[in-house]
Parts: C-alpha cells; sequence; structure tokens
C-alpha cells in the first residue's frame, strides 16, 4: 500500500500542470507536425473530395466501422514504409498489446530488451508464450539466451523485441547486428519504431529503413502520436501476418475504430513527410547542436549516448530530478523529470525531447540553465 501511494502521488497528473509559455523540450511532436496548419487543412481537403461526412467510425473495423479511408491509407503506409502490408491500430499501446498478445502461440518463446516499452511487456504478459527479458542491448547474452532455448524447445518459434530508439534512454540497439543474430537463429525480429519515424530515414521512415533493414525483419510497430503529430499506429509486416491480427489481435477487434477525420490527418502527415524534408533536417541538424553543447559544457558524461530526438541526463532520487525540473521551469524550459518507477530505482532522469522548431539560442540557454544547476 506504502508502494501504492507513492507510485501515485509520484506520476499523478495534477502534480504535473500543463506548462503554459513555456519552450518545448518534453514533446514528442518532434516535427512539430501536431500543430502544422497545412496537414490540418490537407486533411479536411481529404474529406471534403471523398465527401465524408462522419465524426465517428460508428463500430469496430471488423463490423461498421472500417470505412474505405483505412484502406487507403494502409496502402500508403506499405509504399510510404516499404512493406508488404499495414494495419492502422487505435494506438501504439493497442498495436502492441494485440501483437503480443496474439501472435507467439503457447509453444514458442519471446526474448525482449528489459526497457521495451510498457505496451510491449503488456501485450506479451497477455499472451501465452514464455517470455524473457535480456540485458539492455545486450546482443552476446541474447545470442546464448536463444541457444538455450532452442536446446529446450527445438520445435518453438522464436521471437525478439526491441525498439529502434528507446523511449525513455533515445539509445538504439546495434540493429544490424541484431538482424544478422536474428536470422543465424532463424528468429523473428519485431521492432517498435515509435519514436525512430519522423527522425530517422530519409524521408522519416524510421531507422531500419535507413539502415536498408526493412525486409529483414518480421514486423516493424511504428506509432503516429509522435513525430507525425496525430495518433494511432500500424504494424507494418506480411500480407499473411496481416489477416492474422484481423482475426485475432483483440485490441484490434474488440474496438471503435478511428473516426475518418483521423485517418486523413495521418494521410496528409504521411503526404507531408513524402514532399518536404526541411523539418527533419533541422531536427537532425539541432540534435547535432545539442551534442556538440553538452561537450562544450562537459556535460556528456551525465547524459545516455543518443543520436535521437531523446536526451537524457542521470540526475539519482525522484525528489532532486523534480527539483531539477522545476528549475528549468522556472527559467522558462519545459524538460519533465522521469521517475522511478517509470526507470530503476537510481536511474531517475531529465528527458530532453528535441524538435525541429526549437532554436540553437533556446538549446544553448536551457543547457546553460543545466551546467549552472549542476554547478
Ligand atoms: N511504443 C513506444 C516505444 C512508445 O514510446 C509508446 C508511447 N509512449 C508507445 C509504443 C505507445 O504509443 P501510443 O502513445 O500511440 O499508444
Amino acid at each position: 500500500m506504502a508502494k501504492l501511494t507513492e507510485r501515485q502521488t509520484n506520476n499523478a497528473l495534477r502534480k504535473l500542470p500543463m506548462p503554459k509559455g513555456l519552450i518545448d523540450f518534453s514533446s514528442n511532436d518532434y516535427l512539430g507536425l501536431a500543430q502544422n496548419r497545412t496537414i490540418f487543412k490537407n486533411a479536411s481537403n481529404i474529406l471534403k473530395k471523398k465527401g465524408v461526412i462522419a465524426n465517428g467510425a460508428t463500430g469496430s473495423r471488423l463490423l461498421s466501422g472500417n470505412n474505405g479511408l483505412y484502406g487507403e491509407l494502409e496502402v500508403v503506409l506499405a509504399s510510404f514504409f516499404g512493406s508488404e502490408s499495414a494495419l492502422v491500430f487505435n494506438s501504439g499501446y493497442d498495436a502492441n498489446i494485440g501483437f503480443f498478445s496474439a501472435v507467439p502461440q503457447r509453444t514458442d518463446v519471446v526474448f525482449y530488451d528489459e526497457l521495451s516499452h510498457a505496451s510491449i511487456r503488456d501485450g506479451i504478459g497477455m499472451g501465452l508464450a514464455q517470455s524473457y527479458k535480456f540485458k539492455h542491448n545486450q546482443l552476446e547474452g541474447l545470442s546464448g539466451q536463444i541457444d538455450r532455448a532452442r536446446e529446450r524447445k527445438p520445435d518453438s518459434d522464436i521471437y525478439v523485441v526491441t525498439e529502434s530508439v528507446f523511449s525513455m534512454d533515445g539509445d538504439t540497439p546495434d540493429l544490424k547486428a541484431l538482424v544478422e543474430l536474428c536470422i543465424s537463429k532463424g528468429a523473428y525480429l519485431v521492432v517498435d519504431e515509435a519514436h525512430a519515424v519522423g527522425v530517422f530515414g530519409s524521408r522519416g521512415e524510421g531507422l531500419l529503413h535507413e539502415l536498408g533493414l526493412q525486409d529483414k525483419v518480421f514486423a516493424r510497430i511504428i506509432t503516429f502520436g509522435k513525430a507525425m503529430g496525430c495518433h494511432g499506429a500500424a504494424v507494418l509486416g506480411g500480407d499473411a501476418l496481416k489477416g492474422y491480427l484481423v482475426n485475432f489481435a483483440r485490441s484490434f477487434i474488440y474496438t471503435t475504430g478511428m473516426p475518418p477525420h483521423s485517418l486523413a490527418t495521418i494521410l496528409a502527415a504521411c503526404e507531408h513527410l513524402s514532399i518536404s524534408r526541411g523539418g527533419q533536417m533541422q531536427l537532425r541538424r539541432n540534435i547535432n547542436f545539442f551534442k556538440e553543447q553538452l561537450r562544450g559544457h562537459n556535460l556528456a558524461a551525465h547524459f545516455i549516448p543518443s543520436d535521437s530526438a531523446v536526451h537524457c541526463c542521470l540526475v539519482e532520487g525522484n525528489e532532486k530530478v523534480k527539483k531539477w525540473s522545476l528549475q528549468l521551469q522556472d527559467k522558462g524550459f519545459d524538460v519533465k523529470p522521469i521517475l522511478s518507477p517509470t526507470v530503476p530505482k537510481g536511474q531517475e532522469r531529465l528527458r530532453f525531447c528535441l524538435h525541429s522548431f526549437n532554436t540553437e539560442n533556446e538549446i544553448k540557454d536551457v543547457l546553460l540553465i543545466l551546467a549552472e544547476v549542476f554547478d
């Protein structure tokens, strides 16, 4: 009970009022697309052109909710992200619990990175397969774990799960080595690309695509609520996987579909990424500038190494990290504290999310203040 109370007060929304007028170093809106007026207008135009006048989906996609925009969007997604098929879910949380609770079977084995997102762990927990963590980004240990599982259960399918950008660390596994490992061991690799979409890839197709590895994995989970500025998610994979999920993923079946305007917004965001690389290039410049400034202030050693838009400064202890976050907020910068138990005790952190719209001066100033706080 004492622990429950601590969790509640640490994470309660009322403790984190929506900051007004602060400079955004906290949202997942990496490219500012959630505020993009052209996307907003283009989404309305798509609805007008199709003659869609509906506020809601009216039912599950298996019943009345599968409006025509779904089909069009899934074709566009498969083509944009380079997969055979795409299946849209209402959120990344739904996509992960739907996938992991349904695909690995009772006789199978799942290995997942110990820092995998809660939605991955929840989905695995709902499924029937045996599951084991592997140490964060450590492929040697994973390799041994797979070998031992193969010896114990030679006929099982083995799944390996990771993220291409870890949400609370910003770091990435060695995806090339991981792909090779999974191919050599005959394991199915599943990668959550929630924080890589829009940030990596020549048009924002994600890190696997940037590395030319998109065809070498069993499935990718992408989400639209971060750099794409909308909400929802998709599982990218083969036609057979899509067909299976449609019939067995309970978070797909037993829920009302997305409203047409959400689907139109995702279509408009995809179109934006296809034709405009300016935001992505600016974000990359900002990431490089942020890292340069870290080195300049001798702060790099306090940060988890990252090439993504997420940069985390370890500040041990919930009270200390909350205090430091408030100090940054008092100076006008919205930098959120990430508390235990969201991250392991002792690894509490300030999470800096970088955006294409952050200016060099904002980056300079926030790190100057952080350096002062350290002093
Ligand atoms: N996967 C990862 C890695 C995430 O960070 C998140 C969101 N924090 C999700 C899945 C869930 O996505 P959504 O917010 O669309 O439910």
